[in-house]
């Protein structure tokens, strides 16, 4: 772990918070000083929440220019400790995804990745309200350990081609504040602020290489392709200019991505690809990913890539690679040999469609919301998840469905949850008369 040193820009001990928000509120440009000053105040408790907030807000509202988001991010970077990854050279790489419903690619991309040679060190978040976050997926598997010492993540790197742990208080401390205020002060959706979040823990783990997973649509942060995009190519430029091979994809999450929501539930489907070979949205999405995370770290065309990818799914290989991995991190194989021994929820209630015709949608926010509600999300922070909680769905978008037939299954352990998440989820799906168009999973690549 390297140390945590002040970004090379130094806030001046004279500035005033007050003036900087004024500033930002009337859409100036901050300077590199003026956004140290920020960072460092707010990261030492310095600068109360109120006054971050108001910032946030106003950046929200204003924006940044590319120069102030470069800043910002080197200052967040900066705040704490980083990782030296400079002993795996080219191959080591991070993947990183903004955030949606049922988005358990981490568990099936980083297994493909490392099964082919490449080095897949990564830092993963807890979910929070609808979304669900890697972490907690991972925590769901007896015995898996989300903290490391910075020793035994490299040798595990090292060894096995896979490390993931959960964010810690050493690395990017700006973010972890900063981040939980946004969340309950309605300042997420910043492309300035995402951009600076995701990619200040991205370069402080230090991965050579970074594929992006940038969610658009009702389950994500960002609601059209174009601010996904717009998303997308600030990140790339941020990581490009610290000397970092990016790759972006603008991905759907209109919908949910595959079957199941849910934290064992994630797990179950990520087994079933990668062991049973099960095809769908998921798996495509899975593929994409995989081959930019290949195509970067190996330094080969995406084209041979894809075939390396498809290969090592259909060979099994990457479902041993899978297995190693949580073997390594301290996880029970024998609950990945049998998904069934893992936590089963007390209650599995069908919900049976009470309409006929075409399903045109499934919205991923309220059927992240239903999952949340039957324990699987985390309704404020310190909310204890049932793993066992969660959605399975049974009919996709573009279905026939009958009245009665069975339209998803509601696992939970608490009785009490199971009217209002019926409520929320029914309320998910739209119906209508003729079978909709196809609409695109993957909206653009961005390299
Ligand atoms: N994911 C992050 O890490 N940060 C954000 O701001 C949004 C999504």
């Amino acid at each position: 772990m390297i140390p945590g040193r002040p970004s090379k820009y130094n806030g001046v001990l004279s500035m005033r918070m007050y003036d900087i928000i004024e500033k930002k509120k009337n859409g100036e440009q901050l300077t590199p000083d003026e956004i140290s000053f920020f960072v460092r105040g707010y990261t030492d408790g310095t600068i109360p929440d109120y006054q971050a907030s108001a910032l946030c807000m106003a950046i929200c509202f204003r924006g940044m220019t590319d120069g102030e988001i470069y800043v910002l991010t080197d200052c967040m970077m900066h705040s704490g400790q980083t990782v030296d990854l400079s002993s795996l050279g080219d191959l080591s790489v991070d993947k990183h995804s903004t955030g949606g419903v049922g988005d358990k690619t981490t568990l099936i991309v980083a297994p493909i990745a490392a099964s082919l040679g490449a080095k897949v060190s990564k830092m993963s978040g807890r979910g929070l309200g609808h979304t669900g976050g890697t972490v907690d997926k991972l925590s769901s598997i007896p015995g898996f350990k989300t903290s490391l010492s910075e020793e035994e993540f490299l040798e595990q790197v090292n060894r096995v081609g896979i490390a993931v742990i959960g964010q810690t208080a050493d690395l990017t401390p700006a973010d972890k504040k900063l981040y939980a205020l946004r969340d309950v002060t309605a300042t997420v959706d910043s492309i300035p602020l995402i951009a600076s979040s995701v990619m200040c823990k991205k370069l402080a783990v230090g991965s050579r290489s970074v594929v992006l997973d940038v969610k658009v649509g009702s389950g994500a942060f960002l609601k059209t392709p174009e601010e996904a995009e717009k998303l997308a190519r600030c990140m790339v430029g941020i990581g490009k200019n610290s000397g970092r091979r990016m790759a972006a994809l603008i991905t759907d999450m209109d919908e949910p991505l595959g079957d199941n929501v849910g934290n064992v539930l994630e797990v179950k489907e990520a087994v079933s690809v990668l062991r049973d070979g099960k095809e769908g949205n998921l798996k495509k999405v899975c593929v994409a990913l995989a081959s930019q995370m290949v195509s970067l770290s190996l330094g080969i065309p995406l084209c041979q890539a894809e075939i390396k990818v498809r290969d090592a799914v259909s060979s099994g290989l990457a479902y041993e690679k899978m297995k190693d991995w949580i073997a390594a991190q301290g996880g029970d194989v024998s609950y990945i040999e049998d998904t069934s021994k893992l936590a089963s929820a007390k209650y599995q209630v069908p919900v049976l469609s009470e309409k006929e015709g075409f399903i045109l949608s499934t919205d991923a926010l309220k059927v992240g919301t239903a999952a949340a509600l039957l324990g699987a999300g985390r309704i404020s922070k310190e909310t204890a998840i049932d793993y066992s909680a969660g959605i399975v769905l049974a009919k996709q978008t573009g279905d026939y469905v009958k009245k009665g037939d069975v339209l998803c299954t509601l696992h939970t352990s608490d009785e009490s949850r199971i009217a209002q998440a019926r409520e929320m989820f029914l309320s998910s799906v739209s119906f209508g008369d003729e079978k909709p168009a196809e609409k695109p999973l993957i909206y653009k690549s961005i390299t």
